[in-house]
């Protein structure tokens, strides 16, 4: 046997969207990949903004000394003191460099959250709806995933937090804009969800981090603003990157962003800065550090997303899908219309339209509809969706 039984675990149970993608390369090979509407990944379409290739050739033309050196695993002091600005812009919370580490993508920050603050056994608690890699994430550092349900419109249900909080609650995971339902969290929410904690870390005299997974918190639509939970708790840590907002999903360019006023911040930030060198990423990639330094209030075009989303979640509700409207990120989860969501994406397969199981999401009886993708394939993909929804005409 070549791989661990911890391993071989995940690979069964975090198999969905490598199955839809292993299917999807088998359709596009035998039928041509323009006659096969993959809404299967969240691989942006869109290239990264005019102001990326400008940098880029700027660096290339101008190389600065020693810039593909090792350095501190933080991350160069400039770019760090860069995203402290724009923090400190965006939340009215004043940053500084020393409350940042860059990271390998959002990935590795949340690997590098968890693996600094996790205990064996220790209980993270996440919201299905979820990004898939959370539970691999949680595994990774011994801890244990406790998932809470969301309410009709995706969003987490304090009451259920309230009491799914215990003694061994280490942190909450929460991710607004969210993968995969495109809901936005109101500030509202976020004030009550910071009030909760405190009450539950006085009650158990613990510690309890709230997690934000922000990978998609500047694509965000409808001139929506963006709550974030730094105003309301300090124990607030934040894991994004460029991925998304930049469309740099391949360069691999995040960071942490603790809140400057969390108890203990330097010992945390510190132990960031370990795990980031010990899980073997050692530091974020140098050249992309030299990049975004200068693009921090820079973002790809949300217009444009929001007209997909529009385009998308028009025709669909036409059609007689029942789709909760995204506000952000660029995912769809429609109802299925069959109770079986494997069966439902089958038959969309059948059309040759690729989406994901909710299942694979831990929401059974759902699906995922990924929609960075070209018009083209979205304008090709609306057959399929109409003869599956004219099959399952309860929908
Ligand atoms: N968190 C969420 C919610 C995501 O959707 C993704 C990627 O799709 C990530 C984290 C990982 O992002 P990155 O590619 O920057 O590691």
């Amino acid at each position: 046997m070549s791989v661990s039984d911890r391993v071989r675990k995940g690979m069964v149970e975090g198999s969905w969207i490598r199955k839809m993608f292993e299917e999807g390369a088998i359709l596009k090979h035998r039928y041509g990949e323009e006659n096969i509407f993959d809404l299967s990944l969240g691989n942006p379409v869109m290239e990264p903004p005019v102001e990326f290739r400008r940098e880029l050739k700027k660096l290339a033309e101008h190389p600065l000394p020693g810039m593909h050196r090792y350095m501190g695993n933080a991350g160069y002091p400039e770019t760090r003191a860069a995203v402290a600005v724009q923090l400190s812009l965006e939340t009215g919370i004043k940053f500084t460099l020393n409350d940042i580490v860059m990271t390998c993508g959002a990935a590795g920050a949340l690997n590098v959250v968890l693996k600094t603050i996790l205990n064996p056994g220790d209980e993270v608690i996440m919201f299905a709806p979820y990004f898939v890699e959370y539970r691999h994430y949680i595994d990774n550092h011994n801890g244990v995933a406790r998932v809470l349900p969301t309410d009709e419109q995706f969003i987490p249900r304090l009451n259920d937090l309230e009491a799914g909080i215990g003694v061994k609650t280490r942190a909450v995971i929460i991710n607004s804009p969210n993968n995969p339902t495109g809901a936005v969290y109101s500030e509202d929410f976020v004030h009550q969800l910071g009030e909760l904690l405190r009450k539950k870390e006085a009650q158990y005299g613990t510690q309890i981090f709230l997690i934000s997974d922000e990978a998609y918190r500047k694509i965000i639509y409808d001139g929506l603003e963006y709550s974030s939970v730094l105003p309301y708790y300090t124990q607030s840590i934040i894991g994004t990157s460029h991925s998304k907002d930049l469309a740099l999903p391949g360069e691999r360019i995040g960071y942490i962003a603790v809140h400057p006023d969390c108890s203990q911040r330097d010992e945390l930030v510190d132990g960031f800065i370990f795990c980031n060198r010990t899980l073997g990423y050692v530091n974020a990639p140098a050249l992309m550090q030299h990049v975004v330094r200068h693009l921090q209030s820079v973002t790809v075009s949300v217009a444009e997303y929001q007209q997909k989303r529009d385009f998308l979640y028009d025709r669909l509700v036409d059609m007689g899908y029942s789709v909760v409207k995204p506000r952000g990120a660029f995912y769809m989860f429609p109802k299925s219309p069959l109770e079986d969501d494997i069966a439902f994406v089958a038959e969309l397969q059948q059309w040759k339209v690729l989406t994901v199981p909710g299942r694979g999401f831990g929401a059974p009886g759902y699906f995922r509809i990924s929609y960075c993708v070209d018009d083209r394939t979205l304008e090709g993909s609306l057959t399929g969706f109409q003869k599956a929804a004219q099959k399952f005409n309860s929908c």
